[in-house]
């Protein structure tokens, strides 16, 4: 997951190959209460790990459910051993975070069951609305008490004396998950017809088709008059189905469809595991409008797959209330059509994470589309080819925002999108950006080059300015410090070309976060003495050792960048970078950096020692024949003696953003 303040996207320019999709969050926790309720062993396949899921998983376990995690190794595979209809046992106190979807129908089922039960979660848990629900409940003779505010969670569960007979009269209107619930709880208790009557206009009626798709899976068939009327028959009762798979989550798939439709070569395609034309959430009707626009999708039994259809895509003026998530993404897809996409019913937007419609309207604007919007319509009409402008992307804590403005970095113009707070696609997808760089090309790793002479602060500098973007980052001087370390293991000396050529190809080297692997040893320590210092100086003037090492460095560059630090960064590695930093000091300056380093880890130094080294590395540094030392054509000259730094880093950021344009 990015956890940086933002995340630069390069121009991307095709897309192949598969993904697969974090589980459904609404299939996988009707699922955990399927299984928790059913008589026999259930293995779930697929299901999403978030916090929702895990809460859940938790209170099952309370309640005396057998509960296996990672069945057969798989991490998103796990069993579930039903209750069989019987009540727990014992008392329970269930911590249910901020799970809407765990607090609503377990709050039913324990309700019906009957027994001691204590249901509450974070603060804002007890400030979304339940009392539908409970009042419901407390018709048929549930025992349910608020033991905080009337009307909100915490709640407390007792022993009911249930009367089936008269029908049960649930709101329909403020939320669907108090149907959910009932439709979930009552089979439980179905000694006879049980009848559930919806008071309102029923809201959210795929999430209800939903729940009755998966009660069939478990053997349970409610009869439905319309959206008004459903009825339990009499002697319904849980069956395992044995096994059962988690649909991908349609809402994140709308992603990569389009992303398969925007930017597949006409050779490749994007497949997408876990999720069929025929899924049972609503927002699979998404393909239908991306094939309005172009798409060309096909459906297998457990997978999808997309390739190029019409270029530039149609516009379309489509009512989008089925598909409201999904229908962002028709947003960005519009930015790629001819002519002007209008997306209507769609004021639900303004009343989900953030308005919506405002922040759409607002980041395409800055791309450079033309954007109406209504109380509950967007149009958006594209900017020309050439008119594209960079564009730093508000997401407003808002997942989709991020998800689906990362495809406007297809755009003709070649123009960077910055995404502000990526990491806040962890609601539904933590790990969205490293699916998408998995399948997608850029027309090339970004590469900022940080060069200087010893000790002047690179490897800090470049490894920070990595870190705050989110960037890989490639300390180049270790290369060359594990080559002399490698020699002097095996008895070669520092000055046999060949011998070391030969150890240069095929260094033995793992990079693990911080740590370097030599031979699977951690040799992170050693190789930062002073003599691999010395002996890298020395191994790294043959050309053939410096060929050696190419491709390795330039192994390096993966999305979504790369900042590379050494001395021949920007003048033969990476000489197209489009950043590159030329960094120096005094060599008294550095030297008293270098004793500092040594003394605070307890290694003796002398000062003017130290600095006569460090002004014979120089020398040789830039005076060999190959690669020496210099600053690339267009580098950027930073002499950071009197900086701090904080300072560099934000000085090369800064560079690093008008590069952008931004
Ligand atoms: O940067 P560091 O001090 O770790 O580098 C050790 C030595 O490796 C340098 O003194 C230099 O001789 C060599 N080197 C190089 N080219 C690079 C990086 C380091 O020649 N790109």
């Amino acid at each position: 997951m990015f956890a940086t303040a933002f995340l630069d996207l390069p121009p991307l320019q095709s897309a192949s190959g598969t993904v697969q999709l974090p589980g459904s969050k609404s299939i996988s926790n009707r699922v955990l209460l399927l299984a928790a309720l059913a008589t026999g062993r259930t293995v779930i396949h697929d299901l999403l790990d978030s916090d929702d899921t895990r809460v859940m998983l938790t209170a099952l376990e309370q309640l005396g459910c057998g509960v296996e995690r990672s069945v057969g190794g798989v991490p998103t595979d796990v069993a579930v051993t039903g209750l069989a209809g019987v009540p727990p046992k014992n008392a329970a106190k269930l911590f249910l975070g901020n799970a809407g979807t765990a607090m609503r129908p377990l709050t039913a089922a324990l309700a019906v069951l009957g027994g001691d039960f204590a249901l509450s979660g974070v603060p804002r848990m007890h400030e979304r609305p339940i009392g539908d629900l409970v009042d419901a409940l407390r018709q048929l003779g549930c025992q349910i008490d608020y033991t905080g505010n009337d009307g909100f969670p915490p709640l407390k569960v007792g022993q009911p004396s249930l009367k089936l007979d008269a029908p049960i009269a649930v709101r329909g209107d403020v939320s669907s998950q108090f149907l959910t619930a009932l439709l979930l709880a009552l089979p439980l208790v179905a000694k006879q017809d049980i009848h559930i009557d919806v008071i309102g206009e029923l809201i959210s009626k795929p999430y209800i088709e939903i729940t009755l798709n998966l009660l069939t899976k478990f053997g349970i068939h409610v009869k439905r008059d319309g959206w008004q009327r459903f009825t339990i028959s009499q002697g319904a009762s849980y069956q395992s189905p044995g096994e059962i798979w988690v649909e991908a989550d349609a809402s994140s798939a709308s992603y990569f469809i389009a992303l398969g439709a925007i930017s597949t070569p006409a050779t490749g395609s994007i497949r997408i595991e876990g999720l069929s034309e025929n899924a049972i959430q609503g927002d699979i009707r998404f393909v239908d409008a991306a094939r309005l626009m172009g798409a060309q999708i096909t459906s297998g039994a457990n997978h999808l797959e997309i390739s190029k259809g019409a270029w530039p895509f149609t516009a379309i003026d489509l009512d989008c209330n089925h598909i409201p998530d999904a229908a962002m993404t028709l947003a960005i897809m519009a930015l790629y059509a001819e002519g002007t996409t209008t997306l209507r019913n769609i004021a639900s937007w303004r009343v989900k994470e953030t308005d919506r419609i405002s922040a759409m309207a607002t980041e395409l604007r800055k791309l450079g589309a033309t954007v109406v919007d209504g109380h509950d319509f967007i149009s958006v009409t594209p900017p020309a080819a050439s008119d594209w402008k960079p564009a730093s992307i508000h997401t407003y804590d808002d997942h989709r925002i991020a998800m689906c403005f990362s495809l406007a970095a297809f755009n003709p113009a070649g123009v960077a999108v910055r995404i502000e707070d990526p990491k806040c696609v962890a609601k539904t997808f933590p790990n969205y950006f490293e699916t998408l760089f998995e399948v997608v090309k850029p027309r090339s790793v970004p590469v900022i080059c940080v060069d200087g002479p010893t000790a002047s602060g690179k490897g800090t500098l470049a490894s920070r300015v990595a870190q705050q973007l989110g960037f890989h980052y490639l300390d180049s001087g270790a290369l060359y410090r594990l080559t002399a370390l490698a020699a002097k293991q095996q008895g070669i000396a520092w000055d046999d070309e060949a011998a070391l050529a030969k150890i240069a190809a095929h260094l033995p080297v793992v990079f693990e976060g911080q740590a370097v692997l030599l031979n699977e040893d951690d040799v992170s320590e050693l190789i930062r003495s002073e003599e691999m210092g010395i002996g890298a100086s020395k191994v790294s003037v043959f050309p053939a050792v410096r060929d050696a090492l190419t491709a390795l460095q330039h192994s390096f560059a993966r999305l979504p960048g790369l900042v590379a630090d050494g001395r021949d960064m920007g003048t033969v590695i990476f000489p197209a970078a489009p950043l590159k930093i030329f960094l120096t000091a005094s060599s008294a300056t550095r030297a008293e950096r270098r004793y500092k380093q040594l003394i605070s880890k307890g290694i003796s130094a002398k000062l003017d020692i130290l600095r006569a080294d460090l002004e014979a590395r120089d020398l040789r540094d830039s005076s060999r024949a190959s690669a020496p030392l210099k600053a690339a054509e267009g580098a950027v000259l930073l002499d950071n003696s009197g900086q701090t730094i904080e300072e560099s880093v934000e000085f090369v950021l800064n560079q690093w953003r008008s590069k952008l344009g931004l």
